[in-house]
């Protein structure tokens, strides 16, 4: 089992993008086990990615919020499949495309029967929104498993890093017993991003 920094990113690195879906049936590769990351547009998503792949230029990092507005399925070394999920809460997209939107992500969350963990994002310095409870309010009520990754602490101090990650950690226990963990990231100085690939790892040996 690849336990160092190196084996790792070793595993990570053998990924390839298997292609865009706008239907939940059409996503294949449905026969290995799955991650999907999920957050407001700009949380980071696209760069995180990027970072746990150690391929830059994997999920496009987007210059326009709110643009990737399909389900991107890569495959890491024909074991795990990473999901990226489109962004939700931009203000600029239409109320029709945000609804399309909220339909494609809940169906996917509803219906993808190999998904293992969702990875929601919450921009340490932004902090929760109210579409992120609404979401983890679905989340709850889809009864998957998930986890939180604060993003981009490299914008913040030390004393609101913990100050975040401990009410958020509060306020997820309410969420039940589908809560798993806190990751603290940084795509920019690589920081947190060993343990999410490790997280990732244990997952890909789910069947
Ligand atoms: P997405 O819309 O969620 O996919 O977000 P992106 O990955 O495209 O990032 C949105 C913006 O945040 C870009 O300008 C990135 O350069 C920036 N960004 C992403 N991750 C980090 C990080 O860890 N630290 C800092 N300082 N900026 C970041």
């Amino acid at each position: 089992m690849p336990d160092g920094h190196r084996n790792l990113n070793f595993f990570f690195s053998h990924n390839s993008f298997i292609g865009s879906f706008y239907e939940i049936e059409k996503i294949p590769n449905v026969d290995l086990p799955e991650v999907c990351f999920i957050g407001r547009s700009n949380v980071g998503k696209s760069s995180l990615i990027n970072s746990i792949t150690k391929n830059k230029k994997l999920a496009k990092i987007s210059k326009t919020p709110g643009r990737t507005q399909s389900i991107n399925l890569y495959e890491i070394k024909k074991i795990i499949n990473v999901i990226d999920l489109p962004g939700y809460g931009y203000a600029k997209v239409s109320k029709l495309t945000r609804d399309r939107l909220i339909i494609l992500i809940e169906s996917y969350l509803n219906l993808r029967t190999n998904l293992k963990m969702t990875y929601l994002l919450i921009d340490c310095k932004v902090g929760l929104k109210n579409s992120d409870i609404d979401f983890l309010d679905f989340l709850r009520s889809s009864n998957n498993f998930f986890s939180v990754i604060l993003t981009k602490i490299d914008k913040c101090s030390k004393k609101l890093i913990e100050k975040q990650a401990f009410s958020l950690n509060t306020l997820l226990k309410q969420y039940g017993s589908k809560y798993r963990n806190i990751f603290l990231s940084s795509s920019k100085k690589n920081l947190g991003i060993l343990d999410i690939q490790k997280d990732i790892y244990n997952l890909s040996k789910k069947v």
